[in-house]
């Protein structure tokens, strides 16, 4: 069984549309795949009719942008109840934060003679619930001005870089909560990898786990098999489920290909239990796995 638990598309910034990604990821040879879009679940119905007809499994989640002491950690929810107030909230709020960016990134790109309008970028994010980064990065590469995503964030748009500019996210063990009581089951994405580092050691994972945190992903490209070996000897620890994704974007990141990190079988039906679990002390109507 092979099992991919993190995957974006259009509906926030990876470049297929959520049927083309279900389809690709039964193409890819997977059993099993999570859509996880930045801060929305606009992309679940597509997804869920693609997977019905392409005959593959589908979890439905999201990859949830949170701040702990001052870093960004990005939360994997899966299988929480999308209607619940204070989870729509709590996502309204972020996806405002990024849109709200955009106006100020353009501007300081203008400052430092880089020209792309706000309209551009708003064409660029088009089906996606809210105009990222990424967005601001394909409206460079359309311009010229970079070659690819990646160029435009280690030129512009990283930290330091002069295009970037610092947004809202949700608290992390509020927003842990919040998805908890929609029903659904949290794991940290990449929390070794990028903005993420340093942010988490063992005893915040110990803390996070008393606080209900499922699990721990673990085997992702942003990680070192050295981090990978650490991480997976704290999940053990702490009896906590490890789980390994692609976080595939379509085109637009390299190296991550669907299926080129998965989550082993018993990790995934660890996992399914405590979703079942969360689901039924929540009380709320949650999406049952698709297929
Ligand atoms: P935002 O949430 O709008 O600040 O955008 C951050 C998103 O940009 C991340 O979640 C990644 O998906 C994406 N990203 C970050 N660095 C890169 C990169 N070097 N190349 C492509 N995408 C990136
Ligand atoms: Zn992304
Ligand atoms: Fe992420
Ligand atoms: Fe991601």
């Amino acid at each position: 069984m092979r099992i991919d638990l993190h995957t974006h598309s259009l509906a926030s910034d990876g470049t297929q549309t959520p049927a083309e990604l279900v389809e690709a990821a039964a193409h890819a040879g997977l059993d099993v795949v999570a859509l996880t879009d930045h801060d929305t679940a606009v992309g679940w119905p597509e997804a869920a009719r693609a997977a019905e007809a392409a005959g593959i499994a589908l979890v439905r989640g999201m990859e949830i942008s949170t701040s702990y002491g001052g870093r960004g950690v990005h939360l994997l929810a899966y299988l929480p109840d999308p209607t619940y107030p204070p989870l729509v909230e709590g996502l309204d709020r972020v996806l405002e934060g990024r849109n709200a960016r955009v106006p100020a990134i353009v501007e300081q790109l203008r400052e430092t003679g880089v020209e792309v309008t706000e309209a551009d970028v708003r064409r660029m994010a088009g089906a996606s619930a809210a105009a990222g980064r990424p967005h601001v990065a394909d409206a460079l590469v359309a311009s010229g001005v970079v070659v690819d995503r990646r160029e435009a964030f280690s030129r512009y748009l990283n930290p330091g870089r002069p295009g970037h500019v610092h947004r809202y996210a949700a608290e992390l063990v509020t927003m842990l909560e919040t998805v908890h009581a929609a029903g659904g089951v949290t794991v940290i994405a990449h929390p070794w990898g990028r903005a993420a580092r340093g942010a988490l050691d063992e005893a915040a994972f110990a803390a996070l786990a008393e606080r209900g945190l499922a699990g721990i992903e673990v085997d992702h490209r942003d990680h070192t098999v050295e981090q990978r070996d650490e991480l997976r000897g704290i999940a053990a620890n702490l009896g906590m489920v490890v789980t390994g994704s692609s976080d595939h974007h379509g085109l637009g990141k390299v190296d991550h290909d669907l299926g080129c990190f998965t989550t082993a079988p018993e990790e995934y039906a660890r996992l399914l239990e405590l979703a079942t679990t969360a689901a039924r002390l929540s009380g709320r109507r949650t999406p049952e796995v698709v297929g």
